[in-house]
């Protein structure tokens, strides 16, 4: 479905996002929610931000749509209840390398079939989001299809008046023009704590990583999309 090892190299995005215009008011000073297709896209997208809010003790939500229990998706359900289990534990360690304690829901739904169940995620979101002045949550054309719904689904809300604040996980490998995508696009400079607790939180998803079952689902040719100094936010 997803083939990491392929697509766009990070440096030949690097000129263009250093010369985008820096994000305003990012991280916001106020309580914030991340909405994240599986357990590690918070870290990938906005976890620079996020360490940031941690340092000054800024109040943070977490919503993990799925599990991420497919990501190898010749797993038997034993494994993938296991595996479960692994990643929701990782993206606590996850927090912890952030330096932030966020409240986190993790909603359950199915890895790789989100859009099966849209309908039903439109709802909950719609009642974890009631007040939230600010949202982060991936592009709604990212490239993966649970990303895509976890997207689409914000788009359905009524969410006048508020900021949605998007990122991008996979979009780095699969776009071709570069211009056309970062319209519109900011960047927060990630300072060398922020930017070295990032790479441990992506460290801590070990199970992604890491070769464990097979080659690391996430290879550093991926991961170097999301290592870099600025991180990107629509
Ligand atoms: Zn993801």
């Amino acid at each position: 479905m997803i083939e990491p090892a392929g697509g766009r190299s990070a440096r030949s995005w690097s000129d263009a996002i250093a010369g985008l215009p820096p994000a305003a008011d990012w991280p916001p000073d106020h309580p914030w929610t991340v909405v994240a297709p599986h357990p590690d896209d918070e870290v990938l997208g906005v976890g620079g931000a996020l360490a940031q809010s941690g340092r000054r003790r800024g109040e943070v939500h977490v919503v993990t749509v799925t599990d991420g229990e497919a990501a190898r998706p010749d797993a038997d359900r034993v494994a993938r209840e296991a595996l479960a289990t692994r990643r929701r534990a990782e993206a606590v360690a996850a927090d912890r390398a952030l330096g932030v304690q966020p409240t986190r829901t993790f909603l359950g739904l199915p890895d790789g079939a989100v859009a099966s169940r849209a309908d039903e995620l439109v709802d909950r979101l719609a009642e974890l989001l009631d007040g939230v002045e600010t949202v982060a949550v991936v592009l709604p054309d990212d490239g993966h299809p649970d990303h895509d719904a976890t997207g689409w689904a914000v788009d359905q809300l009524d969410l006048a008046g508020r900021r949605i604040v998007r990122f991008g996980v996979w979009a780095w490998n699969w776009d071709a023009d570069t211009t056309a995508r970062l319209a519109g696009a900011t960047g927060l400079d990630l300072d060398d704590e922020s930017r070295a607790r990032k790479a441990r939180a992506i460290s801590a998803h070990a199970s992604q990583v890491t070769a464990v079952d097979g080659p690391p689902i996430l290879p550093r040719r991926f991961l170097d999309h999301h290592l870099g100094p600025r991180e990107v936010v629509w």
